[in-house]
């Protein structure tokens, strides 16, 4: 008998392996064995394909992906994990986030986007070293882990140095985090910034390419996140990295619509007029871009991605959730910066749920977007703007096996009648229990496996000290 509410895990045989992880292989860093099967049973399942909701059901993962969804699934050979007190739901996919900061995290609660640049990135980034990146990559994604998030960009503007690039790389495969690795510019000093003249290190971004980035089908693709006009590179520049980009084939981040500072910069007419609005670009943030720009991106096949809860604790404006729906885009959500907010995904939604109702409720010219709406832009919509949308962001036979499993029994979350709803409004980090990347079991019963949370965040909050320090000096 398989003890449910200690969240056993039992072999399909009937044998009882008392949790933390007991048969379930454990990682899936680089060099690790292939994951063998595993079939959840029993859950609540949010497919994210189609509005229902499947209760009682199974899911059969089978060497990394998604074989079968259905009632009462057998597989001889399968380890069990019991789910009938669970709501199994794909991975988060967080489309926007600078991993090199999670060392400095909370350093910047109360500040607006001019003192976000001052502090953070004209007087702590340069003096990042390539063990600070590690740290605060790897504390980055184990947070992200932790909180049921499988998939995160990584827009890396923390290329000080090769070694920096490589320390980024390393985290996040020792981390076992499906990634897209956004290369960018070094944050050395304020050359890079204010009419940037100097390009991307192409031969850095070469390098990297083919050092860690030919793997058809692994956990980390790669992409380039660039300035633009906006942030703040000549029109040269802008070109030059761009062309790198479209040379090697690698997909555009750039960020553009931040607040009222950011409209003179006109970014979408620009890059239009350069013939630069590449099909796959994802542009972040886009709270001030006019009705014209959001048609532009639309209409090249870019994406929008918003990271509300930092949009509006730095006063960019109002989160473009209903903005992006009505120039008939999906938009995906983004931590963005954990010096300023929480690293989880429900927070995120939470802010974009919450602003973009209340919003519509002050403007008729909006609907009220779902529940439905924002669990779709914390996952298969976020997989669509960062190019991962045939590969994760829902639940659905022949994707990869990135999964989240959510206990629903205790109070917050017991029974829920509406589970899409439940898990939008109400459910946290403590709920997660079971997070899988590519069918290897990342936590299970709440814990991280082969993960040492504690000793990560040290190394990181070490990291940050010295940061602090060195950045007082001068
Ligand atoms: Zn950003």
């Amino acid at each position: 008998m398989i003890d449910r509410r200690a969240l056993m895990i039992a072999s399909a045989a009937g044998a009882v392996a008392a949790t933390q992880g007991l048969p379930i292989p454990a990682m899936g860093q680089t060099g690790q064995k292939s994951p063998s099967r595993l079939l959840i049973k029993g859950g609540t399942i949010i497919t994210m394909e189609g509005a229902g909701v499947l209760r009682a059901n199974d899911v059969l993962l089978d060497g990394g992906y998604i074989a079968a969804i259905g009632s009462n699934l057998s597989a001889t050979d399968a380890t069990i994990i019991d789910a009938r007190d669970m709501i199994v739901l794909p991975g988060f996919v967080d489309a926007h986030r600078h991993c090199w900061q999670g060392s400095i995290r909370h350093a910047a609660v109360d500040t607006d986007l001019g003192a976000y640049f001052g502090n953070i990135l004209a007087k702590l980034a340069p003096h990042y070293r390539p063990d600070d990146v590690y740290a605060g990559t790897m504390s980055s994604d184990i947070e992200a882990l932790n909180a049921g998030i499988t998939t995160v960009y990584d827009w890396a503007h923390i290329m000080n140095t090769p070694a920096h690039a490589d320390e980024a790389v390393r985290a996040h495969r020792n981390s076992g985090i499906r990634v897209v690795f956004g290369y960018g510019f070094p944050n050395t000093s304020a050359e890079w910034f204010y009419e940037s003249k100097k390009p991307l290190v192409r031969d850095d971004v070469k390098r990297v390419r083919e050092m860690y980035f030919t793997a058809s089908d692994g956990l980390a693709t790669m992409a380039l996140a660039l300035r633009g006009p906006e942030f703040m590179s000549t029109l040269d520049v802008t070109r030059s990295d761009w062309t790198l980009a479209k040379e090697l084939g690698l997909p555009v981040s750039v960020h553009v619509g931040i607040g009222n500072g950011g409209v003179p910069y006109q970014s979408l007419r620009k890059l239009r007029d350069a013939g630069l609005l590449f099909e796959g670009t994802n542009y972040v943030h886009c709270v001030t871009l006019s009705t014209e720009d959001r048609k532009l991106i639309r209409d090249s096949g870019g994406h929008c991605i918003s990271t509300p809860s930092v949009e509006m604790m730095m006063d960019f404006g109002i989160p473009a959730i209903n903005a992006t729906l009505a120039a008939g885009m999906r938009p995906g959500l983004g931590v963005d910066v954990v010096t300023t907010t929480g690293g989880d995904m429900f927070t995120q939604m939470h802010a974009a749920h919450q602003v973009a109702r209340m919003q519509a409720f002050q403007d008729k010219a909006f609907p009220p977007i779902t529940a439905r709406d924002v669990l779709g832009f914390a996952t298969i919509d976020a997989a669509r703007t960062i190019g991962l949308d045939s590969k994760i962001g829902s639940l659905k036979a022949g994707k990869r096996a990135d999964l989240v499993l959510l206990r629903a029994d205790r109070p917050g979350l017991s029974s829920p009648a509406d589970a899409i709803g439940a898990v939008v409004s109400a459910a946290t980090v403590a709920d997660v229990d079971t997070v899988i990347v590519g069918g290897v079991v990342k936590k299970h019963a709440g814990s991280l496996v082969g993960a040492d949370p504690v000793a990560i965040a040290r190394k990181a909050s070490a990291s940050g000290a010295y940061l602090s320090e060195r950045a007082a000096k001068g």
